[in-house]
């Protein structure tokens, strides 16, 4: 154990009023219970939710006995913010805003077991790896992980973390981060897929001589890791990469194990389905602002009773669908998930990232390729392809021009450039 790292912490959660260290210590004995008693703690927990927050917060309890089929929608806790505060809290509460990707970002309200939780998650996806307390990170990211006030940067100071901004890096800022990581002997990388798979890109073609041998192991987060990405980072930094995936609102707190499983710490959170197969989250760990069967855009499966070889007996999540953000909609209003693009380009070896951009009549694809030709025949076949499934008055692909970043840096696949105000267009 390291008693350095265990005091940092120690100290984050007296200067902060968390309580991560316990929480982190909590979790690391939970994950290795049998998953019916898991599921039982998580119905339970669920159970006691409902008991709690129902009778004490004005918008549950005009709801009544809808409460067990209603769906809370963004749309929903933007008109109705106050009545969502339950009475029962009686702590410090903090406003929390989420990306506004989707159009208008959500304010909501979060309490101190909350955010003790979601670090505590974090932790746990970083320990599979082999990360200690202490250990220095190297976060890759835009303002959603590496927000940069005196607050943030005391935070990062204590937790041993150097950010690495993803926002428009060259080569010139990957040479500098390359070197920075190697210095400071850092042991674990968290960040964007994209960005971190640029800089492995990157490493691949310069053929550079680090050897990154005090890192343990990268975590990425945020966005969906494609198979691809994940082989390039491996390749580029010579250590295993596991996927972390977080709805902080949700309290959903996901990481990937060494058999490949997402797991979910399903104390936190109860996960139920509409019929259209969007997940549907009950944040059990915030219960200042109770947020019931939320909306979370994301659509994947979940596998309760695992058989895990690691020996945790949290279900995992499986399928991973993406945002809803992530559509494409015809001029006749038909929906098209981003997944499809994936698919399409999945096996050109020569496509190393795409981004798709419409409005009500055009349609346009810009693919980031290895060298700048795409012979006529693949380009035909995608736009065939792309137009035997959906509508539009015209079509194009352009290759190795920019794509359009959002302000946190994060990839974005698909932008409606009709809607979208995130994006300067
Ligand atoms: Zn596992």
């Amino acid at each position: 154990m390291n008693i350095l790292g265990q005091f940092r912490f120690r100290a984050i959660d007296l200067l902060r009023g968390t309580n991560i260290v316990e929480t982190l210590k909590k979790l690391r004995k939970e994950q290795y219970l049998d998953s019916q008693t898991l599921a039982n703690l998580s119905r339970n927990n669920y159970k006691e939710f409902l008991a709690q927050m129902i009778p004490t917060t004005q918008y549950y309890t005009n709801l009544g006995s809808k409460v067990a089929s209603s769906v809370l929608t963004k749309e929903i806790i933007r008109k109705n913010t106050a009545a969502l505060f339950s009475k029962w809290f009686s702590h410090k509460k903090y406003a929390k805003g989420t990306g506004g990707s989707t159009g208008a970002p959500l304010v909501y309200y979060t309490t101190n077991e909350a955010q003790s939780f979601m670090w505590a998650g974090i932790l746990l996806s970083w320990e599979t790896l082999g990360y200690q307390l202490g250990d220095k990170v190297a976060f890759v990211a835009g303002t959603s992980l590496g927000k940069n006030d005196i607050k943030h940067k005391v935070f990062h100071q204590l937790m041993n973390v150097t950010t690495y901004s993803a926002y428009q890096l060259n080569d010139h800022d990957i040479e500098s981060y390359l070197y920075r990581i190697d210095k400071s002997k850092t042991k674990l990388m968290y960040g964007y897929a994209t960005a971190i798979n640029r800089i492995a890109e990157f490493i691949l073609k310069s053929q550079n001589t680090y050897s990154f041998s005090h890192l343990k192991g990268i975590v990425s987060t945020a966005e969906i890791l494609s198979d691809k990405h994940r082989n390039n980072i491996e390749q580029a930094f010579k250590v295993k990469v596991h996927n972390q995936y977080g709805c902080n609102e949700a309290g959903i707190s996901a990481f990937e194990c060494d058999f490949g499983n997402m797991h979910y710490i399903n104390s936190a959170t109860r996960i139920e389905f509409d019929n259209d197969g969007n997940a549907l989250a009950t944040n059990l760990v915030n219960k200042a602002f109770p947020m019931i069967r939320y909306f979370t855009g994301d659509k994947f499966d979940i596998v309760e009773n695992v058989s895990c070889p690691c020996k945790r007996g949290y279900p995992t999540i499986e399928n991973f669908m993406g945002r809803t953000c992530d559509l494409v909609i015809d001029k006749r209003n038909k929906v098209m998930h981003s997944a499809f693009f994936n698919v399409l380009f999945r096996d050109n070896k020569h496509i190393e990232q795409f981004q798709v951009l419409f409005n009500d009549h055009k349609l346009t694809v810009y693919l980031q390729l290895d060298s700048n030709d795409l012979p006529k025949e693949m380009a035909n076949y995608y736009l065939d392809a792309i137009k035997g499934k959906m509508e539009f008055d015209d079509y194009a692909i352009e290759i190795n021009a920019p794509f359009l970043e959002a302000e946190n840096a994060k990839h974005r696949y698909v932008i409606n450039t009709s809607t979208d105000t995130s994006i300067p267009a």
